[in-house]
C-alpha cells in the first residue's frame, strides 16, 4: 500500500479540533451554560430543539459584551480571563481556553446577541456562519447575552452521523444543565426541550428549592442534610444525600463538586455509597448532591478539562472524611447503624 504524506488545509484541521471539543449539544450547552455563569448571570435560560443539533439557545442576564468584545470573542483563543500562562494558576472561571465559542460558530450557525451591562450602547447581534461572520447589526435587548446555535455539525456531517436518538442526547443536556442548577442555587436556571420546560430553577440561593425542581417532590423530599468538617485532608463535606429507599440504578444521580465545581469521581461516588453499607439493596445507587471542599493544592484539576475529572494528593483521606461524613447524617437521621471503627 503507497501512502502520500500530506499537509490538511486549515478548515480541515480546525475542523478535526472543533470535534473534540464540541462533542454533542450537551458540549455545546456546557460551553454556554459556564460561560453564563462566568458572566455573573442571575438567571440561565437553555432551550433545546430536535437532538440539539436543530437548535440550543442559551440566554442570560450576565455582564454582556460591548460591539468591539463581542467580534474578539468569536475569534479564536481570545478570552477575558486570564492575560497569561502565570494567570492559570489563579483560575477561578470555569472557561478560560478562550477557544469554546469560537469553535462552536465553526460547525455551526450561531447568532450572538449582546448588550454590555456596563455603558449604554445598543445590544449587538452577530451572525456567524461556519466560522465566518456574515452580518453584523443592532439589536434590542435588556443588558445580557443570548447565543442561538443553529444546524450543529452541519459542515462536519461526519460528527453528525456519530449522535444518538433526540432522547438520548436531550438527555446528556438535561443532566449536564440539572448538574449546574444543583451547583449554583443562587441562579434561576431554567431548561426547556421542544417548547416544553423540562425544570425551572427559583435561584434563591436554597439548594432544596433547587433539588425539588430538578428531581421532583418525592425525591426532594428523601434528601438528607450532610454537613460536616471531618479530620483529613477535606475542609467540609456539605450538601444532601437520599433516603437509602430513595435510589435508582444507575449512578448518575451522584452529582459530586469539588469546590463548587462539578467532576465525575469514581472515588467521591464510591466513598459515599460505602456510607450506606448494608442499607442499600444490590445495584441501587441514592442521589446526592454533594461538595467537598479541599485545599486548592491537594487536588489536581486538570487532569483533563474536558472529562470533569481531578486527582486527589491523600485520596485515603478523601474517602474516608466523605464515608464518614455522609455515614454521620445518615446515623442521626436514624437510617444506618453505627459501624464498627475502622482498624
Ligand atoms: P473562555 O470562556 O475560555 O474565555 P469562550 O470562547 O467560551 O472562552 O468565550 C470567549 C470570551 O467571550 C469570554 O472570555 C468572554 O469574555 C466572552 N463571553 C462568552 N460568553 C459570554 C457571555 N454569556 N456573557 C459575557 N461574555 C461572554
Ligand atoms: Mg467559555
Amino acid at each position: 500500500m503507497s501512502e502520500e504524506i500530506r499537509e490538511l488545509d486549515a478548515t480541515t484541521v480546525e475542523r478535526i479540533a472543533a470535534g473534540e471539543v464540541v462533542e454533542r449539544p450537551a458540549s455545546v450547552v456546557k460551553e454556554l451554560v459556564e460561560n453564563s455563569l462566568d458572566a455573573d448571570a442571575s438567571r440561565i435560560e437553555v432551550e433545546v430543539d430536535g437532538d440539539g443539533t436543530e437548535r440550543v439557545a442559551v440566554r442570560d442576564d450576565g455582564v454582556g459584551m460591548t460591539r468591539p468584545d463581542a467580534k474578539v470573542a468569536v475569534r479564536q483563543h481570545t478570552t477575558s480571563k486570564i492575560r497569561d500562562a502565570d494567570d492559570l494558576a489563579s483560575v477561578a472561571t470555569l472557561g478560560f481556553r478562550g477557544e469554546a465559542l469560537h469553535t462552536i460558530a465553526a460547525v455551526s450557525k450561531t447568532t450572538v446577541t449582546t448588550r454590555a451591562r456596563e455603558g449604554d450602547g445598543p445590544a449587538t447581534e452577530l451572525r456567524i456562519e461556519g466560522g465566518d461572520v456574515e452580518a453584523v447589526r443592532s439589536a434590542g435587548r435588556a443588558p445580557g447575552t443570548t447565543i442561538e446555535v443553529r444546524d450543529l455539525f452541519y459542515n462536519t456531517p461526519a460528527r453528525r452521523e456519530f449522535l444518538s436518538a433526540a432522547s438520548t442526547e436531550f438527555g446528556h443536556v438535561n443532566r449536564a444543565v440539572s448538574r449546574y442548577a444543583l451547583a449554583n442555587p443562587d441562579v434561576a436556571v431554567s431548561l426547556a426541550h421542544d417548547g416544553t420546560e423540562t425544570f425551572a430553577t427559583p435561584g434563591d440561593g436554597d439548594l432544596r428549592g433547587a433539588m425539588l425542581a430538578v428531581y421532583g417532590r418525592d425525591v426532594a423530599e428523601a434528601m438528607i442534610r450532610v454537613d460536616a468538617t471531618p479530620d483529613g485532608p477535606l475542609e467540609r463535606v456539605s450538601g444532601y444525600v437520599s433516603h437509602p429507599e430513595t435510589t435508582r440504578s444507575t449512578r448518575e444521580y451522584l452529582a459530586t463538586y469539588v469546590n463548587g465545581r462539578y467532576v465525575s469521581d469514581s472515588v467521591l461516588r464510591e466513598a459515599l455509597v460505602e456510607a450506606y453499607g448494608t442499607q442499600l439493596a444490590a445495584d441501587r445507587f441514592p442521589f446526592a448532591v454533594l461538595d467537598v471542599e479541599i485545599p486548592p493544592e491537594a487536588v489536581d484539576a486538570n487532569v483533563h478539562p474536558r472529562k470533569m475529572a481531578v486527582r486527589f494528593e491523600d485520596e485515603a483521606g478523601v474517602r474516608e472524611g466523605v464515608t464518614e461524613a455522609v455515614h454521620d447524617a445518615l446515623l442521626e437521621a436514624g437510617l444506618v447503624r453505627s459501624r464498627a471503627p475502622r482498624g
